[in-house]
């Protein structure tokens, strides 16, 4: 039988070759270590967690992440398997014991009649077979450069900067309006693509003061590479002068605020649609290594954004990534390249889960083509489709950054009530992601 290839057997490359093997697909897991090393990873282990040791919350009625565990342990997801056999105590949230986890999907994989694994690194995009690349945020230097060649010098990037988004529905209406600057734009929906938070000269200085005194996380050793073009943080901004994001994304022209027409504001902060949904907006410009909680904090000052609640926050870290909205099909192929499949972390999602949860999808998409049917797409309503819609096409890719899943990325359900009843809203979105799910897998086994 034909077999199917992977490259990188991290979190994505592991589940992927699970899923093809287990449907009877022969799998061939191409990988580099230990003989080439990250500078994040420690061992030779397959599927290592290279920094925390949590899969977060494994709430699967009222968080996202929670779901997604869900689903992958209906569909027999080795890497859920093997994290609740390495289980630790963490109340709501899946911590793993990261050495016998990692140890025991090893031993599962190479165990399987269907699975090889060879010890090497690939340094170039394969001309033919069938493929699918699992290299992570760290992926070797020749297989990068290969990428690159292939899609463009400006689809592959090599650090994320991603800037905080924010649940539309949380942001402060009253106080925010919807403006492009100087009304620019052919349709009402360009020229009304921006929301702008507007502040006082009292406001914006003390927004730098929170901001310079914030915690900053550091690059971790090898991590560095200095800044790059177009993607400073903030603070860095505030730290070369007090006007410095006055004149740059928080300069206050073009706008009128409707709310006070008649007195200008000192600065504004704008975010930009980031979904075609409209369920979720980033703060232009604001990417940061501010710690988590400082985010929080100095964010709740931007008027507007008091009560914001977020689909994520800010960070900038070494990722290798490409533009998955551009460059991939729905079936997660490379669209110049077809025998070839994107996986993982290098697809632009982001996290542990993540990313095997689209190795799951990419090996079962491999198998099912390799063996002559076809799959049906995983609907959006699903935290498997909700995060496959969004890199393959549902993020705009002009500003396309890594994601994590949560509701923002799901058609909104039709809850009545507000945000007071959120947990309803939450399990209205977890219930009909369950059925969905329960629907499609049923369908792959009525198919076969
Ligand atoms: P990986 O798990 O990295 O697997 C990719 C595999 O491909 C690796 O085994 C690598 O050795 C191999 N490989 C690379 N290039 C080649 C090649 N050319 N040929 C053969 N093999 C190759 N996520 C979290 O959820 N929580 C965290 O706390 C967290 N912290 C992180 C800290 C750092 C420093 C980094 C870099 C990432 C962190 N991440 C974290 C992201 C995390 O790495 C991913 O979520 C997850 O590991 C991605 O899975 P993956 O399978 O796509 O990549």
């Amino acid at each position: 039988a034909e077999k199917l290839h992977i490259i990188g057997g991290g979190m994505a490359g592991s589940e992927a070759a699970w899923q093809a093997a287990q449907l009877g697909v022969p799998v061939v897991i191409h990988e580099m270590r230990p003989k080439v090393a990250t500078f994040a990873h420690r061992t030779g282990s397959l599927a290592e967690m290279v920094c925390s040791n949590s899969f977060r919350s494994d709430d699967s009625e009222q968080n996202a992440v929670g779901l997604l565990h869900w689903e992958m342990r209906a569909a027999g997801g080795l890497i859920m398997e093997m994290a609740d056999a390495h289980r630790l105590p963490a109340g709501g949230a899946l911590a793993v014991d990261r050495d016998p986890f990692a140890e025991a999907v090893t031993a599962r994989l190479r165990a399987h009649p269907l699975i090889s694994v060879v010890d090497e690194e690939v340094t170039a995009l394969p001309e033919s077979g069938h493929w699918i690349v699992a290299t992570g945020p760290l992926t070797g230097s020749g297989l990068a450069q290969s990428i690159a060649a292939e899609a463009g010098q400006d689809s592959l990037a090599f650090f994320d900067a991603i800037a905080p988004i924010v649940h539309y529905d949380s942001i402060d209406m009253d106080t925010a309006w919807m403006q492009s600057r100087y009304d620019k734009g052919e349709t009402e929906e360009e020229r009304t693509a921006y929301i702008n938070c507007p502040m006082t000269k009292d406001q914006y200085e003390a927004f730098i003061d929170a901001m310079l005194a914030a915690e900053k996380t550091e690059f971790k050793p090898g991590e560095t590479a200095g800044y790059f073009d177009g993607c400073l943080p903030i603070e860095v901004m505030a730290e070369r002068g007090r006007e410095t994001l006055r004149f740059g994304p928080m300069k206050p022209v073009g706008l009128t605020n409707p709310h006070n027409p008649t007195e200008k504001a000192y600065a504004v902060v704008q975010l930009r649609r980031d979904n075609a949904l409209g369920t979720l907006y980033n703060i232009v410009g604001f990417q940061t290594k501010m710690k988590y909680g400082a985010q929080k904090s100095v964010f709740a000052m931007i008027p507007g954004l008091q009560d914001a609640s977020f689909a994520r926050l800010g960070g900038i870290h070494r990722n290798t990534f490409i533009n998955s909205p551009t460059l991939l099909d729905d079936q997660m192929r490379l669209k110049s390249k077809p025998h070839i499949r994107f996986a993982g972390q290098i697809t632009g999602v982001e996290g542990y889960v993540e990313s095997a949860a689209m190795g799951m999808l990419a090996g079962r998409l491999a198998a099912a083509e390799l063996q002559g049917h076809g799959l049906a797409s995983v609907p959006q309503t699903t935290a498997m489709g909700a995060l496959v819609t969004h890199i393959t096409g549902g993020a705009d890719a002009k500003t396309f950054q890594p994601m994590n899943v949560n509701f923002g990325l799901f058609p909104p359900v039709d809850a009545k009530g507000g945000r007071k009843r959120r947990a309803l809203r939450y399990k209205m979105y977890t219930d009909r992601a369950k059925a969905d799910w329960h629907d499609w897998l049923g369908m792959r086994a009525a198919a076969e």
